[in-house]
């Protein structure tokens, strides 16, 4: 629970001292923002335990998310919060000791979705592809988002993954196969993913 009280203070102050760069308003919407986030990611990963800090793991992933990985967490918290205010659960069983926070219901049909340590979507084969996600966020930090939106902006405008791409099995005949089989599988961060930890595309 310690570990959770933390988190929700650290991720308010964190998101209130940026407002506070930006003036007096922006320490207030700062602390508006961050107190609901906070307070979500807190109790979510104190009541469920998700990170075990008496293990090396636990600990290190803990200070990273917190740390390095803090715009990545923001991230999460925030999209955390919009879940749970949408009904979204959180699974114990997927969260407890995984040093995630993993939601019920995923966010777009078929898929699970992964933002900095929070998975939405219960899928068993995908999970480890979706933690593969995380481990990058924790590797890359505050570079690890703005990579993978550079990639999905330069894949749209300039296909070059159609020189590689798998045409037989993954024809482009329309919008959404090109976006589907073909930006989306071939950003840097899920053909990672995918290659490997699956599942089999
Ligand atoms: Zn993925």
């Amino acid at each position: 629970m310690v570990a959770g009280v933390i988190a929700a203070v650290f991720l308010a102050g964190a998101t209130t001292f940026i407002g506070l760069l930006a003036g007096p308003v922006g320490l207030v919407l700062g602390a508006l923002v961050g107190l609901p986030l906070g307070a979500a990611f807190g109790w979510a990963i104190g009541s469920t335990r998700a990170y075990d800090l008496r293990t090396p793991r636990g600990l290190l992933a803990y200070v990273v998310d917190f740390t390095w990985s803090l715009p990545n967490t923001i991230a999460g918290a925030m999209f955390l919060a919009i879940n749970l205010a949408r009904g979204n659960k959180v699974e114990p069983t997927y969260t407890e000791g995984k040093r995630c926070v993993h939601l019920g219901k995923g966010t777009f049909p078929g898929y699970l979705t992964t933002i900095g340590p929070v998975i939405a979507g219960v899928s068993e084969n995908v999970h480890a592809h979706e933690h593969g996600h995380i481990l990058q966020a924790r590797i890359f930090g505050p570079l690890y988002l703005p990579a993978v939106a550079a990639n999905w902006v330069i894949a749209t405008v300039l296909p070059f993954w159609l020189l590689y791409h798998d045409h037989a099995r993954y024809p482009i005949k329309n919008v959404r196969a090109y976006f589907l089989d073909g930006v989306y599988p071939h950003n840097w961060n899920e053909a990672w993913c995918y290659r490997r930890y699956g599942p089999q595309r």
